[in-house]
């Protein structure tokens, strides 16, 4: 933050990567806010809206990643807000008709002020939400009704027109989901919204977030941001790499994909093989370096129920026996076909 001549270029990176972020996302510059990644974003958004007067109430889904899912509860138990969940369906989508239902009956009794986070696109199985539709729809309820989106698994891989159509208060993302370094990530905050700061101090990114800037993080960030804006088809080897695997998969005839592939955001792929445990699963695919994630990779070492999965409707087995396949720009026609090979044997 020093006005000396080192400062000052910082200062200019940190800009520049500010314009190229809120670029890709559609928004001003001044909309965007510096952080650690999503994490922090969630945990800023959802521990100081500070929204006013009777105890407010939070409506979260019961597929949201922890560090909404965790924070709310956490928010619960010390008695600061009310909490209400809703469940997902079959096909993985949230139950719109439910949270529709749930937040006109909470608007109507006008009991506190109301605080929707929704998921983009779910980590877990890659299932698109209809977010910008909701928000309108939430919004025409009750403008007052603060939204908040965790959009860390939409940035960059959805089509960018669906950023430009919300209607939300907040955003958070992470630099390493279009590959930026990890540690580093954003809030979008609209214009006009106040939000208390989760970290006191030196007083930067405007006053929301102190501690000195990871200039290398942020400047990654924004390079990739710039990147995706003008290449806004980096993702389509991706998808077709995806209906290759989805193909593959249906093929091998005992393999149950998870959430209905029509909402996929064509990078995520979640299934079980029915009757077959994680553990051979996981040896048999890391023997040949191949990597998967077993659920939600940010609880990996313990085989814990995918709250996703159960939400969905899944029994014990299946919600612990699962596994995530993720591709890439990277990730190769050999490699899917490898894959499916291995899975083939393993399955006999
Ligand atoms: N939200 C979602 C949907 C995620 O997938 C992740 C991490 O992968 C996070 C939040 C947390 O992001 P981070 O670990 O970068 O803080």
């Amino acid at each position: 933050s020093s006005t000396h001549f080192a400062g000052r270029k910082s200062r200019s990176a940190i800009e520049a990567s500010r314009k190229a972020v809120s670029s890709l996302i559609g928004c001003a510059p001044s909309e965007i806010f510096f952080n650690s990644g999503a994490t922090e974003g969630n945990n800023s958004i959802l521990k100081c809206v500070g929204l006013g007067g009777k105890k407010p109430t939070y409506v979260i889904c019961e597929g949201d990643h922890s560090s909404v899912y965790e924070t709310a509860r956490y928010m619960q138990e010390i008695g600061l807000i009310n909490l209400v969940m809703i469940p997902l369906k079959k096909s993985g989508l949230v139950d719109v008709d439910y949270l529709i239902d749930t937040v006109t009956n909470l608007n109507r009794k006008r009991d506190g002020q109301i605080l929707v986070s929704l998921m983009f696109v779910n980590n877990e199985t890659g299932i698109i939400n209809p977010v910008s539709d909701l928000s309108h729809e939430l919004k025409k309820l009750n403008e007052d009704i603060f939204i908040h989106i965790d959009a860390v698994q939409a940035l960059g891989k959805i089509d960018h027109q669906m950023f430009s159509d919300l209607e939300i208060d907040s955003a958070s993302f992470s630099a390493h989901k279009i590959g930026g370094f990890k540690g580093v990530g954003c809030i979008y905050l609209k214009k006009g919204r106040n939000v208390g700061s989760l970290l006191n101090g030196g007083g930067q990114e405007r006053s929301l977030r102190s501690g000195t800037e990871n200039v290398p993080g942020i400047i990654s960030f924004g390079l990739r941001a710039g990147y995706i804006s003008k290449n806004r088809d980096w993702m389509s080897s991706t998808h077709h790499h995806y209906h290759i695997l989805q193909n593959g998969l249906e093929k091998l005839g005992k393999v149950e994909i998870h959430g209905d592939p029509e909402f996929s955001s064509r990078n995520t792929i979640n299934f079980h093989i029915p009757g077959m445990g994680l553990d051979l699963l996981n040896m048999r695919l890391d023997m040949v370096d191949i990597a998967v994630s077993n659920g939600s990779a940010c609880s990996s070492g313990v085989a814990m129920a995918s709250r996703t999965l159960v939400s969905m409707g899944y029994g014990d087995f299946v919600s612990k026996n699962s596994i995530r396949v993720s591709l890439g720009p990277e990730t190769c026609l050999d490699d899917v076909n490898l894959f499916t090979d291995t899975l083939s044997k393993i399955i006999g």
